[in-house]
């Protein structure tokens, strides 16, 4: 056929744009099942959280596509009620955003904030929601579809610039502009919130890519292929002015991902590591509490026991966790691309636009969490698995799902081009 996509995904290990294609078609119909179970689709999030580290006061997202549709807690189904998970105080955190002043040394604030909650963050590779803290809102992950909101300009884009950012990694070569500041990881920290280099350049890494050792090339894939995978879904439900709907748009999507074959790639990838993590909770599914109502906790294990099996037979085949991290240099680079990583989910809450805030979150915990299932099982196997939380495993499959749907979109473009193609 003269399909545009096929061939080999870089980095990850022998998969094909087609070994994903398939998997996604025996995964896809279960998946869209799964997420609309009440466990995966009520999520908490703070929409107040104070971890960005610059003060920008422009650009917020005064559209009403950017709002969210709020759920009061009485209106939550019984067993997911907080009272069921524990105790929680209703919203108390006002939406000042001038909290933060300049703030260069953020990390130190973060870290501490972190290390003093002891709850195992030493594994993680994000800042996880908390259901049990004070404020915070729950929303219908199902009513609040990704898709186009009009959030853009340059507040967007100094979101993007300072998550590419993060991708300086020490010994990598420096980027035009680059504020070198030196690592200290000695005590944990690594440089966090720099804005200073050209957007510009996000281009320039990915000409470097093949210089870079296996594990930068995979962090920035992973930013790369979260980028392709939230544009695709803004230009999949981009809304149409004229007809006041929410409908494809082919030109959306081909500026900004279907020319762009890296791109492409970043997001298969995604799909591969992510799918492969899911994988890996098949084994440990008896240690995991998803309620204390037995009936609704047979019920979600059940789904989630058939779904991660199907991905077990499958997955070895698209993406092998153990090339990674093996070599004595790259051992000493995981704390620092776990630390990275963290610092890329709380950039997060420098985003203008509630309902991207929201996806934005989702995603960044849901990479994190694949992470820490790809490469921090092992010896600590149970300690991770115990401690995982809710609004990690629901971040997990609904990143997955927008993995799929954006696959699923994929190939909706693809055929009409071929389609014009065909025709002209
Ligand atoms: P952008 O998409 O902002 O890209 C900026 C630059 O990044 C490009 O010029 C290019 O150099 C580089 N780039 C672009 N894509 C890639 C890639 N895949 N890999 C590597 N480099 C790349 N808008 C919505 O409508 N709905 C949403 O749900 C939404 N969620 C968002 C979530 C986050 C976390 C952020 C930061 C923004 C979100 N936005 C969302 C805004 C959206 O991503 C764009 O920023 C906006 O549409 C403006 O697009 P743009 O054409 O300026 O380019």
């Amino acid at each position: 056929s003269a399909r545009c996509l096929s061939g080999f995904i870089d980095d990850a290990c022998g998969a094909t744009f087609e070994n994903v294609e398939a998997t996604n078609a025996e995964v896809r119909p279960l998946l869209k099942e799964l997420v609309k179970e009440d466990y995966f689709r009520y999520y908490k999030i703070d929409l107040n959280g104070e971890r960005c580290p610059f003060v920008w006061d422009d650009g917020l997202c005064g559209n009403k596509a950017c709002a969210l549709n709020l759920e009061s807690e009485e209106d939550l189904p019984e067993v997911w009620k907080p009272k069921r998970l524990g105790a929680l105080t209703k919203d108390s955190v006002s939406r000042d955003k001038n909290v933060r002043q300049n703030e260069r040394f953020a990390e130190f604030d973060l870290e501490q904030e972190y290390d003093s909650r002891g709850d195992n963050g030493g594994s993680n590779y994000c800042y996880p929601e908390d259901e049990f803290a004070h404020g915070g809102v729950y929303v219908s992950l199902l009513d609040n579809p990704e898709r186009f909101t009009g959030y853009a300009g340059p507040h967007a884009q100094r979101v993007w610039r300072a998550v590419y950012a993060e991708n300086c990694f020490t010994g990598m070569s420096s980027l035009p502009g680059e504020v070198s500041s030196p690592l200290n990881l000695g005590s944990g920290l690594v440089p966090f919130g720099q804005q200073d280099f050209d957007l510009a350049e996000i281009d320039s890494y990915a000409n470097d890519l093949p210089h870079q050792c296996l594990e930068q090339r995979i962090f920035y894939r992973l930013l790369s292929g979260m980028q392709a995978s939230i544009s695709t879904h803004l230009c999949y439900e981009y809304l149409d002015m004229d007809a006041g709907e929410w409908r494809p748009n082919s030109t959306c999507f081909e500026s900004r991902v279907g020319t762009h074959r890296d791109r492409l790639s970043n997001l298969f990838f995604n799909y591969a590591l992510v799918s492969r993590a899911v994988s890996k909770l098949n084994d440990h599914l008896n240690d995991i509490k998803f309620t204390d109502d037995t009936k609704h906790n047979e019920e979600t294990r059940e789904i989630v026991a058939k779904l991660t099996g199907l991905l077990q037979n499958t997955t070895s085949a698209i993406f092998n966790e153990t090339l990674v991290f093996s070599t004595p240099e790259a051992i000493t680079l995981k704390s620092e691309f776990r630390q990275r990583f963290r610092n890329v989910s709380a950039l997060m809450d420098c985003v203008g636009c509630d309902r991207c805030k929201l996806w934005g979150k989702v995603q960044t915990a849901g990479y994190g969490t694949a992470l820490k299932l790809l490469f921090e099982l092992g010896d600590n196997t149970d300690e991770v698995i115990k401690n995982l939380r809710r609004t990690e495993l629901v971040a997990l499959f609904n990143t997955f799902d927008r993995l799929s749907k954006s696959v699923e979109a994929v190939e909706y473009f693809e055929n009409l081009k071929e389609g014009a193609r065909q025709e002209s």
